[in-house]
């Protein structure tokens, strides 16, 4: 098995390259905010108001929650003969990290998608997804400057960090990030 995850300020297009590596490439691409939206909206999901809550207010949720359900979206991979798993927006907080790697397993590189706060701002507006209002903006690019640096910090310690500039088209991005997957020995299989 093999895990990378990708940070980067909310809008910096983490959503849109994983998508493309997933319908290029045999992998698996788990948006940490698209598993937590789809698990709030299961009828039977004994979670649902403290996710729609945490997401409405841009704070991370409790950490239980969030590795629970990336953890059985992973088994299921598995079972389907998957084994790179991309990690959208995951961990965000030092105490995920460490949980995620006691229960799961060890991430193995993390890619950082840096872009210009404008940027960001920019695009997430033009997306008008239900939690994109200028505060909630605002929040989510404060949780990542200041809480989310440090599990950024602790792989940088381990060497296991590689910035990526996604100021750019989307198309150029996606070159930029199969180069430099490349260059960490992290080879991916084209799907057919
Ligand atoms: N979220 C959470 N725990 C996580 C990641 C996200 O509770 O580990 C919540 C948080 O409230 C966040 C929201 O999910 O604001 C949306 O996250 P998403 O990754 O979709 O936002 P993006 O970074 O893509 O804009
Ligand atoms: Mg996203």
């Amino acid at each position: 098995m093999r895990i990378i995850s990708v940070l980067g300020g909310p809008g910096s297009g983490k959503g849109t390259q994983c998508g493309l590596l997933r319908t290029t490439f045999m992998c698996a691409h788990l948006s940490v905010g698209d598993v937590l939206r789809a698990e709030a909206a299961k009828p039977d999901s004994p979670y649902t108001s403290i996710i729609e809550d945490n997401i409405r207010n841009g704070r991370v949720g409790p950490k239980e929650i969030t590795v629970g359900v990336l953890q059985s979206h992973i088994k299921e991979a598995l079972d389907n003969g998957i084994q790179t798993f991309f990690l959208d927006g995951f961990p965000r907080k030092l105490d995920q990290a460490e949980y995620f790697e006691e229960i799961v397993g060890p991430i193995d590189l993390v890619i950082v998608f840096d872009c210009p706060e404008v940027m960001l701002t920019q695009r997430l507006l033009q997306r008008s997804r239900a939690d994109d209002d200028t505060d909630n903006i605002k929040r989510r690019i404060e949780t990542f400057k200041a809480t989310t640096s440090h599990v950024v910090k602790k792989y940088s310690d381990m060497g296991k960090v590689v910035e990526l500039k996604t100021d750019t088209e989307v198309e150029d991005i996606f070159i930029r990030l199969q180069q430099l997957l490349k260059e960490h020995d992290m080879e991916l299989e084209p799907r057919n």
